[in-house]
């Protein structure tokens, strides 16, 4: 069965075809600049070099037009139709409360995700657009909805609520949302196999750190709670995002700097996190650069992010009464030997020890904590992708 895995953002589509009988990436690519002047997209059948084609695309559904005449192009292509994909998953950012886990895309599905654009009003409308693109260049093929928020959906009120009014949430819904949790789900589940665990049975700390970043608990299964919260700006210090401020900083800055406080929260969101302490930049080999010739604003910003990651693992390890392991992934998770080094350094008291040898060597999902370290210590590249096609298939076979 081969499944065609569609991400969209308001100007760009990265997509993915799996062969999900060997669960191997058969082909991939990426279009940017959707709607703008320069439209390109990157194809790569897998095995052959890129093949770039540009040409206008004045919305998403000539973006997929394109993509679906690369997927069954003579030389480029990996189907002789559009027929012999099964499936499209779809990554959708937010499905509010409505979702808990992935589901097939009907006009019900359609009419709640137009109704969390609030929640999402930067993600979720691209997010619709591709799949009213598919839906029209594909009228037959079954498509699924796999939504970042869904792994969260666990949590229980005493977790996901904030201390305000109520009415608040009853009226508006605001309340912990989390995000990440195609990855969250994707690593908690490979830790387990690792592991040689059911996993309806471990306690899982799992660390997406990439430009953003979050934390998650995943208790037998199930998301406990996760540091990402209404949006994506609560939790960890990230790239450019602050991560979580006393709010009454938003009203102070605002008055100090004689702007809205729209502008405040843009600045949080892109102005602020390592790049922001450091002025150097948001990512993490610029900032250990930096750090090497001296620069100590580098180094204050890897020490307050490394600190923010090791409070949630302290907080999440008293949340679940202890952990089996935890789990680094995404760009910084999969690649920053010295962050895991820092992250980790002195949690031996609460059972974690890391490997400096194992924690150095580059691999495949492995892990990298001492033979004696009671909390295993994982590294485990996050596959989103994989795991959207994984939900995909559930759902296709399950309409048999
Ligand atoms: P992601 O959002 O998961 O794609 O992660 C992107 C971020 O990962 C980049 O901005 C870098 O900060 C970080 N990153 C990627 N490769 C490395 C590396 N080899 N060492 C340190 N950080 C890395």
């Amino acid at each position: 069965m081969k499944v065609l895995v569609v991400n969209c953002g308001s100007s760009s589509l990265k997509y993915q075809v799996l062969d999900m009988d060997t669960s191997t990436l058969l082909a991939k690519g990426l279009v940017e600049r959707i709607g703008i002047e320069g439209s390109v997209m990157r194809h790569e059948k897998i095995g052959m070099d890129k093949y770039i084609f540009e040409a206008p695309m004045k919305n998403h559904k000539d973006a997929i037009g394109y993509v679906l005449e690369a997927l069954t192009d003579k030389e480029h292509g990996i189907v002789a139709s559009m027929e012999e994909i099964s499936a499209v998953g779809h990554r959708v950012v937010h499905a509010g409360e409505k979702y808990a886990s992935s589901v097939l895309i009907t006009e019900d599905v359609m009419a709640a995700l137009e109704e969390c654009i609030d929640l999402a009003p930067l993600h979720n409308p691209p997010n619709i657009l591709g799949i009213r693109a598919c839906q029209e260049l594909m009228p037959k093929t079954p498509m699924v909805g796999v939504f970042d928020t869904a792994f969260h959906q666990t949590m229980k009120p005493e977790i996901y609520l904030y201390a305000i009014p109520y009415e608040l949430y009853e009226k508006y819904k605001i309340r912990k949302y989390g995000f990440h949790g195609t990855s969250h789900k994707y690593v908690s589940m490979r830790a387990a196999a690792l592991l040689g665990k059911d996993y309806n049975d471990v306690k899982i700390i799992t660390c997406h750190l990439g430009n953003g970043a979050s934390c998650a608990a995943v208790k037998n299964g199930v998301c406990i709670d996760t540091s990402m919260g209404f949006t994506p700006l609560d939790g960890l210090v990230m790239g450019t995002r602050s991560g979580a401020i006393d709010p009454a900083v938003i009203t102070f800055i605002a008055e100090k700097e004689g702007i809205g406080a729209d502008e405040v929260i843009n600045i949080l969101n892109k102005k602020s996190g390592v790049a922001g302490i450091s002025g150097v930049s948001n990512d993490f080999r610029d900032l250990e650069e930096a750090e090497a010739k001296g620069n100590t604003r580098a180094t204050l910003a890897l020490n307050i992010f490394a600190n923010r990651v090791k409070s949630f693992i302290g907080s999440y390890m008293a949340e679940m009464n202890g952990a089996d392991a935890i789990v680094f992934t995404a760009g910084v998770g999969e690649n920053d030997i010295g962050m895991r080094k820092l992250i980790c350094s002195e949690l031996e008291n609460i059972g974690i020890k890391l490997d400096d040898e194992k924690n150095s060597i580059r691999c495949e999902e492995c892990i990298v904590s001492k033979d004696d370290s009671k909390i295993k210590i994982m590294v485990i590249p996050t596959n989103e992708e994989l795991m959207i096609a994984l939900d995909t298939v559930d759902i296709i076979r399950n309409l048999k």
